[in-house]
């Protein structure tokens, strides 16, 4: 499993702790499992970070991809141009989205959607001649990628640790409590708020559902004081949840901006794309406003033809269904852990998403080698959870197989 440690320098890592300890090279992917650079076997607990939704190995996907790459790879999507792929995508990403008649700017990935979205959000504002109202608010335990806005909005404090301020502007909240939305607001008052970030479900920060009507509340309180609301759907969106393409969808949010990536192209190759609601778009689309601001690589051809075979795939394997089929799946396995000693809670309930806590914290980073003797690929989240975030092709046997090595893995 180990190899030589020589050039790569590995995001989120220790690196001398990788150098004294090897890697883990991850060499081949079928469905839900994954085998390693030595030929050994793997349930891939965790789809990757969060984005094989539709499974490994889709060479349908891999097809559409060099489909596309020999017909045109990509040209430059600033001014008028785009890729015929790429506007094809737009629109039907504007059906599904959860405000009808979105506008979708595609970007490179989660970080890119996020900071599109806080730059748009200012942007918004200053058109409506309300430069001042520019403060961008997240929440604690909130992950939001790693650019600067990303990062000056981190809900984990390590994340900004030794950066200095990224971001003027940026205020955090509490993540479970509208109260602290709603005493910011009354604080700083609302002509200086520009937008509230939310993920529906907190990921990178712990795996921890919302509160029993917390984001009704959080989203009235922004509609009541003129504050966009932006829901971080990085991880919960393209069927996460279950039942919808969106946990805005199913939990009937109406955000006023969804910032996307992983699951648009089950993560086979790079792209994101931010949901903009109509009336937000609008002053950008009435003639006179020029948005300097873009990626080359946003809506590359390539990955949109990537994403449009997912798109296919999600619809034709009813994949919606097969992740709320995995909510009661994973709640009924994996639920029994918590009478280990060295679990203290299990949280399940929205969608294909668990979160298995350790008892104790500390033990997090063992527990990865434990689960991978056991064959199981996963991952320890913020404080101690241990991610559950299958492909949504996990079949009910595998979940019962993975809860089976799971047990193993936990019973130290
Ligand atoms: N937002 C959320 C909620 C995420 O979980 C992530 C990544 O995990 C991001 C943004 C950043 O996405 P990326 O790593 O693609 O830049």
């Amino acid at each position: 499993m180990a190899s030589m440690v020589d050039s790569l320098w590995h995001g989120f890592a220790d690196m001398g702790s990788v150098v004294a300890n090897g890697r883990f090279v991850v060499a081949r992917g079928a469905g839900t499992r994954i085998w390693d650079a030595e030929g050994n076997e793997y349930l891939d607990a965790t789809a990757g970070l969060w984005f094989t939704n539709v499974g490994h190995g889709r060479t349908e996907v891999a097809q559409a991809v060099a489909d596309q790459l020999t017909k045109v790879a990509h040209y430059s999507g600033f001014g008028d141009m785009a890729a015929d792929v790429t506007v094809e995508l737009a629109d039907r990403l504007g059906d599904i989205a959860p405000v009808p008649g979105s506008k979708v700017f595609f970007t490179s990935g989660g970080s890119d959607s996020v900071d599109s979205a806080a730059k748009l959000a200012r942007r918004y504002w200053h058109e409506l001649g309300k430069p001042e109202k520019n403060i961008i608010v997240g929440r604690t335990k909130a992950y939001h990628g790693m650019h600067v806005a990303g990062t000056a909005l981190a809900g984990i404090p390590v994340n900004r640790e030794g950066y200095g301020e990224l971001m003027p502007d940026a205020e955090t909240v509490d993540w479970d409590n509208a109260k602290s939305l709603l005493g910011l607001i009354e604080r700083l008052g609302a002509d200086r708020i520009a937008a509230f970030f939310c993920e529906p479900i907190i990921g990178a920060g712990g795996i921890y559902l919302p509160p029993d009507g917390y984001l009704d509340e959080v989203r009235q309180i922004c509609r009541d004081h003129d504050v966009l609301f932006v829901a971080d759907e990085v991880v919960t969106g393209f069927g996460r949840i279950g039942g919808s393409w969106f946990a805005s969808s199913r939990l009937n949010l109406e955000p006023d901006m969804v910032t996307t990536a992983k699951g648009l192209t089950s993560g086979y190759v790079p792209m994101g794309a931010v949901f903009i609601a109509p009336d937000v778009a609008e002053p950008f689309f009435s003639g006179g406003v020029w948005w300097r601001h873009g990626y080359t690589y946003g809506g590359h051809a390539g990955a949109a033809a990537a994403s449009m075979a997912v798109l296919d795939i999600t619809e034709r394997e009813n994949l919606l269904d097969e992740a709320l089929r995995l909510e009661g799946d994973l709640a009924a396995a994996l639920s029994p852990l918590a009478e280990l000693d060295t679990v203290s809670e299990v949280r399940t309930g929205l969608g294909a998403v668990t979160a298995i806590q350790l008892a104790d914290p500390a033990e997090g980073p063992a527990m990865m080698g434990r689960m991978r003797a056991q064959g199981v690929s996963g991952r320890v989240a913020g404080q101690g959870a241990l991610q559950i975030s299958p492909s949504f092709v996990m079949t009910t046997a595998e979940v019962d197989e993975l809860a089976d090595r799971l047990k193993t893995a936990l019973t130290f």
